[in-house]
């Protein structure tokens, strides 16, 4: 296409009453500059722009809308977040999707040859552009694609009815197909209007679009930091903690737990609007998480600071030991991909436990060990344990017992301690006792007399998660 071909379609797109930056759409310009569309080559010579709000965009990207954005007093809110970069994006309203529609028909029409082989730059692609660069200077940050920092800006227009027709037409086509869906989303509207027949949506809209009564308006703008992840490995000293806030019949019982003393300690860090607490499983909370302590992630919504550098993780460790309760290690940031790692290492981890266990036979003691320690590996089928019945519903579960070990208490004669491997999942408890057969076969079963446990560890969680952090951290333990 030759200049002069580009002039006569600018030119044309002026008269009918489209802005300069939808005439620039127009004619493929992506390159142009947004920003000042009175500087561009294709200006020279233009005639004046109508003084009615754009045909199209209803006055999206003209710089009075741009500057209500740009001015807009929540971006101060946005020069909080430490995020370097940020993305901007725009919601318009229907009317405007219906208006581009009916603007690509009349322009194929008037100009055939012209628009054979070009493309036109999408309404929020020019709007980004335009807004891009002030936005940046406004808030200190560089505009990036891919930033997680997000800001949405939304827009209505008062007088949607105008399109009340072709609106009417869609909402009964699509939700034939759609019963459900209460709403169009944009999408679904803009799939439809590629597919429409053109003479059925000259019937319901007009070609080219009416002058519209007013421009559409700014309503708001919001603003987000996507998610990020930290993970690290916990160690419960506590007998008497909950891995998870828990209360009884709405009364909370023990006002604390692993996942709040963790929280109160990242809040305050992350600036966040809140957190997400995940585990490689969990463990009662008579029961201890000792060794290396169990894998978990947090996720953590909205981060106003996402920039914690190696030392920072350590002090919140330390902070966290002087609870006396837990104790965290490992901590670091960690990709989605890897938080997948966790989930998917989960069925095949294997754990170590230590147990005190008591027998009632005192004088049998020496016999149960050693019939304990003959054994070597076995095969487990565990219905829903009593304990938990009320809250999982009833299953039958084949887990395995890698290996088992025995050893006598010194000083007393009717404990002795037991070391076991599990498969993942296995109820350690059942395991021993029987309840009341609802495990086979149980320690109870093998040594033929009552078993029971009356502390329990887990002293291991076979699953490298997060990655061990250098010796740097070893050596401050
Ligand atoms: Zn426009």
């Amino acid at each position: 296409m030759t200049e002069t071909d580009k002039n006569a379609v600018l030119n044309f797109l002026l008269e009918t009453g489209c802005c300069k930056r939808c005439a620039l759409r127009y004619i493929g310009d992506a390159g142009a500059d947004y920003d000042n569309p009175q500087q561009n080559g294709h200006d020279q010579g233009a005639k004046k722009t109508k003084l009615n709000p754009c045909i199209i965009c209803l006055d999206l990207l003209q710089d009075v809308t741009l500057e209500s954005m740009i001015q807009c007093q929540e971006l101060e809110k946005v020069k909080e977040y430490d995020c370097k970069t940020f993305i901007n994006f725009i919601s318009f309203p229907i009317a405007v999707l219906i208006r581009e529609h009916s603007m690509e028909i009349y322009m194929n029409e008037k100009f055939p040859k012209f628009f054979e082989d070009h493309y036109i730059v999408p309404i929020n692609r020019a709007w980004s552009l335009s807004i891009q660069n002030k936005l940046g200077e406004k808030l200190g940050k560089k505009f990036n694609k891919d930033s997680l920092l997000q800001i949405q800006f939304n827009t209505s227009y008062e007088f949607e009815k105008e399109e009340s027709s072709i609106m009417f037409l869609m909402e009964s086509k699509l939700k034939k197909n759609n019963e459900e869906n209460e709403g169009l989303s944009r999408n679904v509207i803009g799939e439809f209007l590629k597919t429409i027949n053109t003479e059925l949506f000259k019937k319901h809209a007009s070609v080219p679009p009416e002058i519209p009564r007013k421009a559409l308006s700014f309503d708001q703008m919001t603003y987000k930091h996507d998610f990020i992840f930290i993970a690290g490995r916990y160690c419960k000293f506590s007998r008497n903690l909950f891995q998870t806030p828990w209360a009884n019949d709405e009364v909370q019982v023990i006002n604390s737990s692993v996942q709040e003393i963790l929280f109160e300690s990242l809040e305050n860090v992350f600036k966040c609007s809140s957190l997400v607490f995940s585990s490689s499983g969990r463990e009662d909370f008579d029961v201890r998480m000792l060794g290396r302590g169990r894998p978990f992630f947090i996720k953590i919504c909205d981060p106003k600071v996402t920039k914690i550098s190696f030392e920072q993780f350590r002090s919140i460790e330390k902070q966290i030991e002087k609870t006396n309760l837990i104790k965290v290690r490992d901590l670091q940031f960690i990709s989605r991909k890897l938080v997948n790692n966790i989930k998917e290492g989960e069925q095949f981890k294997q754990k170590t436990y230590r147990a005190l266990c008591v027998v009632d036979k005192s004088d049998k003691i020496s016999d149960y060990i050693e019939k304990i320690n003959k054994l070597r590996s076995l095969k487990l089928q565990q219905k829903t344990p009593l304990r938990v019945y009320h809250r999982r519903s009833s299953d039958i579960r084949a887990r395995e017992i890698y290996s088992i070990e025995a050893r006598s208490v010194t000083g007393a004669d009717n404990l002795f301690e037991l070391d076991v491997v599990t498969q993942a999942g296995t109820y350690v408890k059942e395991f021993v006792h029987g309840d009341l057969g609802r495990t086979k076969p149980s320690l109870s079963e093998i040594i033929g007399g009552y078993v029971d446990i009356i502390a329990l560890d887990v002293l291991d969680i076979h699953l490298d998660f997060p990655p061990r952090l250098n010796k740097k951290q070893d050596s401050i333990e």
